[in-house]
């Protein structure tokens, strides 16, 4: 982490440096310190307009747009190479600007995005562009073509940005398509670290593009005339307005949103196991993870033991800078996301929670948005902290009678994106996850397989990244019927 990387004046389009179209600057603000950690350009719909005409010159005119799947694997495998070379830098970053434990930033952050290039590199070596077939009368032959989808406009978050942000790039650089990459504001500084490592293995100009800021940047590039497809995560309400305006234009999209899913703890479970695993299922990254199991339904006979082992589980918790390799959990990221969170809490409070563990802030901390990984206890399925999605370290534990219970209770969200099951019997496991109406679940843990498909059903969004079906998204079909 260098000064340069922290005062970040420029933007990177059509391969090259240049000042934003606005001459304001937007500090990004450290959650431990409550300082400015960084800063980097605003940004303005005229950067939009050069990120997507550099995009679609690229598309159409450029030795990419005439490279076959095994040169752009080359092209991505030295992008990888790069990204990981300065990824303990950027893991730094995101740390600095988010609050995310750093011993999670160095593997999620620093290291992931360089093996999900590497994946999706494999991918576009071996995926085929053209399939002769047989016409279903058996008298001609049609040619079935994968063809890039175009200029993919990327939407990112703060919680996760470099892995988000590379689950768009590469499928869509796989499918041979070219892209304008907005960061969330309060990540702005790491989005670049993709911009330093596309300038140093000379990527080929206008594939890549890193431009700056906030919704309104983003309302204008996801509307942009020539953007083709818009890949986005983010908050469900952000993901409605995108929709809504996609589905206006016609423009594909997919949209990874919110979540609030369950942990269903069965009668069989270790509580020793189930504990050590919720550390990462239900509170990684401060409790700002999309997919965590932030609902955790006991069996009514085990209740009592299992509100005990995870409130536990929050109390020992290693609270603190989140730049140091000790931290388990950092601050949340923002002052009005603490609000938000507190304001959560103090709601279940008033709808009859027990607080068994945090419920404050942590009084060894008072500089930084920390809160204390808190646990909620006796609240009805109704409750705003059971029904809403808090995105801090908050959970409710719920007790459930018989196995249709749970399954009725995991069920019963407005939310479906990931969820886990805890048991000695996978088998057993296997056969409740198949009954969980959600986008994936974890058996006894969770971890994302980038080798699969991920997004959600419900509100928690449209369509699936990762793994080769993540792939089909950024390509289109077009078949050329031949006369024999
Ligand atoms: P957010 O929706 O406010 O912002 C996300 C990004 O979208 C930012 O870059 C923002 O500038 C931009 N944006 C906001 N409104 C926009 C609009 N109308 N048009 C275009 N761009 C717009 O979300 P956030 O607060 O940064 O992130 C937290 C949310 O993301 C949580 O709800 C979380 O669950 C969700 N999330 C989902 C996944 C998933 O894969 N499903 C992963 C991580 C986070």
């Amino acid at each position: 982490m260098t000064a340069n990387e922290r005062e970040r004046t420029q933007l990177f389009i059509g391969g090259s440096w240049r000042a934003s179209s606005s001459s304001e600057m937007t500090s990004v603000i450290s959650p431990s310190t409550e300082q400015i950690f960084g800063v980097a350009p605003s940004g303005g719909t005229a950067d939009v307009d050069a990120a997507v005409d550099a995009a679609r010159e690229a598309l159409r005119n450029s030795a990419w747009a005439r490279m076959d799947g095994a040169q752009r694997a080359q092209w991505m495998r030295r992008l990888a190479d790069e990204l990981e070379a300065i990824g303990d830098r950027t893991a730094a970053l995101v740390s600095g600007s988010n609050g995310m434990p750093i011993s999670v930033a160095k593997v999620a952050e620093g290291k992931g995005p360089a093996t999900t290039l590497r994946y999706y590199a494999d991918l576009a070596e071996v995926t085929a562009t053209e399939e002769r077939r047989a016409s279903a009368n058996g008298k001609r032959t049609t040619v079935v073509r994968r063809e890039p989808i175009g200029v993919v406009a990327a939407v990112v978050p703060w919680n996760f940005p470099q892995s988000l942000t590379m689950f768009k790039v590469a499928p869509a650089l796989a499918a041979g398509c070219t892209v304008v990459v907005k960061p969330a504001p309060e990540t702005a500084l790491d989005a670049f670290a993709l911009a330093d490592a596309a300038d140093a293995c000379g990527f080929p100009p206008g594939v890549l593009n890193v431009i700056t800021g906030g919704r309104d940047v983003g309302a204008y590039l996801v509307a942009h005339p020539g953007v083709d497809k818009v890949a986005f995560t983010g908050s469900t309400a952000a993901g409605r307005a995108i929709g809504e305006v996609c589905g206006r234009l016609l423009r594909p999209v997919t949209l990874e949103l919110g979540g609030k899913s369950a942990a269903i703890v069965l009668d069989d479970a270790d509580l020793v196991q189930v504990a050590r695993g919720l550390s990462w299922a239900s509170l990684l990254n401060n409790g700002q993870t999309c997919y965590l199991s932030t609902r955790i339904l006991a069996p009514r006979r085990r209740y009592d033991e299992v509100v005990d082992a995870v409130a536990e589980l929050a109390s020992s918790m290693r609270l603190g800078d989140p730049l140091d390799p000790a931290t388990q959990m950092g601050p949340v990221v923002s002052r009005s996301q603490r609000e938000r969170v507190e304001g959560l809490i103090e709601a279940g409070r008033r709808e009859g929670a027990r607080v068994v563990a945090g419920g404050g802030r942590p009084e060894r901390l008072p500089v930084g948005w920390y809160v204390e990984p808190t646990v909620l206890a006796d609240l009805k399925p109704q409750a705003t902290p059971v029904r809403e999605e808090i995105f801090g370290p908050v959970l409710v534990v719920l007790p459930y009678d018989g196995l249709d219970e749970a399954v009725r209770l995991a069920n019963d969200s407005e939310y479906g994106l990931g969820g886990t099951i805890w048991t000695r019997d996978v088998e057993q496991g296997l056969e409740l996850a198949r009954r969980v109406e959600t986008g994936s679940v974890g058996i006894n843990f969770f971890d994302l397989d980038i080798g699969a498909p991920f997004g959600g059903v419900k509100s928690s969004g449209i369509g699936r990244e990762l793994g080769p079906e993540g792939l089909s998204s950024y390509t289109s079909l077009k078949s050329i019927y031949l006369p024999t």
